[in-house]
């Protein structure tokens, strides 16, 4: 057993979060430990390579982001590809451009100006007249019935196993819509996949960094806090505090991944299932994030897909969308009280802060906080 104190800091966690404040504090020449529960590093963005293929193991992740300090650190470690998401929706075999844009409402209504298209959405909008009073409303309130009915309805309902009528108008705040032939997802200046995938950007950012896997935190703790004065836990909150107070809870993804001995499968990365029928949400082809090429540049023979289902999250299940509704929200904030008076622990990431965040927002979050406490 180490001595009392080894380390500066204990990092809990290998994910984006923790290997950033990792990075940050080893480079200010801080004694540092990392350690996984899990048997790999690169938390949920663990690219796996299987058949030459990137396959995003917990799911699609295109990097994207309009904050320059966080771009121009981040391609330190890895170079980024041109990759776009232009995702296709496929309502019953009818295939339609994403997000909503000319080209989508080409497809729906045979329009080809964008006058005709607000036309159409006008006409359609006026449908629900005063406040929405629920999702079905809102959505038609937005961008009109046809929109709605086939690309917005059935994929929702799986999103949340609920029926559009039963859902809140909130969820749905902004439909944007394009009046242009721009089918580009990501309303961002930087946007791409790192080249060689997206867990050997995170052995960079751990390079030369002492990193334990297969190690939980909370099994150990009386132990692993004797390591070091200052722990940064990126686990779930609750979990930290034994779940005394409830459990939070979250919406939870399946994906069913599958090798097909087949050059292409669906010709592109992310395909969006927007039927109720279609029992899946989306089929992601792992391969078109790197345009179908391996790491040498050959072309690759195979490819891997995988099929996401959204699924109702029990304890134990891996957390993936927190709820972020009312009762979620006033249990964290209880926890989040707890956690500030633990002055030794840093809470971080996606799971520590109990909210939805984007690759890009989590460099920000662990770059801020590791200078706030180098400074100390
Ligand atoms: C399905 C899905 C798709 C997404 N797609 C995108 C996208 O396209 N673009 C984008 O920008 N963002 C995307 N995101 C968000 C992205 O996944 C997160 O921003 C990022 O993974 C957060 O990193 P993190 O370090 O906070 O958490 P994680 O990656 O979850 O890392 C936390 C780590 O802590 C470890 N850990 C937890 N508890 C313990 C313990 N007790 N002991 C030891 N280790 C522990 C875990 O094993 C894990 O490795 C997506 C998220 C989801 C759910």
């Amino acid at each position: 057993m180490s001595a009392k104190n080894s380390y500066d800091v204990l990092v809990v966690g290998t994910g984006l979060y923790g290997a950033v404040f990792a990075h940050e504090a080893a480079s200010a020449g801080k004694r540092v430990l990392v350690i996984d529960k899990r048997q790999h590093i690169a938390g949920n963005i663990c690219t796996e390579q299987i058949s030459g293929i990137h396959v995003h193991k917990y799911g699609a992740h295109i990097f994207h982001t309009n904050d320059r300090r966080v771009w121009s650190y981040i391609t330190k470690f890895a170079e980024f590809n041109r990759f776009t998401n232009a995702p296709v929706a496929n309502f019953h075999g009818e295939l339609f451009s994403l997000p909503f844009n000319m080209y989508t409402f080409h497809r729906m209504w045979g329009v080809t100006t964008p006058e005709e298209a607000a036309a159409c959405i006008a006409a359609q909008r006026a449908e629900v007249k005063g406040e929405p009073r629920n999702l079905e409303e809102q959505a038609i309130s937005l961008v009109g019935r046809d929109l709605y009915e086939k690309l917005v309805k059935g994929y929702t309902e799986k999103q949340w196993g609920r029926d559009c009528r039963e859902l809140p108008a909130f969820i749905i705040r902004r439909l944007p819509v394009r009046m242009t032939f721009d089918n580009n997802y990501f309303n961002a200046l930087f946007q791409g996949i790192p080249v060689g995938g997206y867990t050997a950007m995170v052995a960079r950012l751990l390079e030369g960094i002492e990193v334990r896997l297969g190690v939980d935190y909370l099994k150990e703790k009386a132990e692993l806090d004797r390591l070091a004065g200052q722990v940064v836990y990126t686990g779930p909150i609750d979990a930290y505090f034994s779940y005394r107070l409830g459990t939070l809870e979250y919406r939870s993804v399946r994906f069913e991944t599958e090798l097909l001995h087949m050059p292409n499968y669906q010709g592109n990365a992310v395909v969006n299932y927007t039927d109720k029928e279609t029992p899946w949400t989306r089929i992601i082809e792992h391969k078109w994030f790197t345009f179908g090429k391996a790491d040498d540049g050959s072309d690759l023979p195979d490819t891997i897909i995988s099929r996401e289902y959204s699924a109702e999250w029990q304890p134990g299940d891996e957390p993936y969308y927190p709820v972020n509704d009312e009762k979620n929200s006033r249990l964290y904030d209880q926890y989040r009280a707890l956690a500030d008076k633990e002055a030794h622990v840093i809470f971080g990431g996606r799971l520590g802060a109990y909210r939805y965040y984007d690759m890009d927002a989590v460099i920000a979050a662990a770059l801020d906080a590791a200078e706030e406490w180098l400074k100390v």
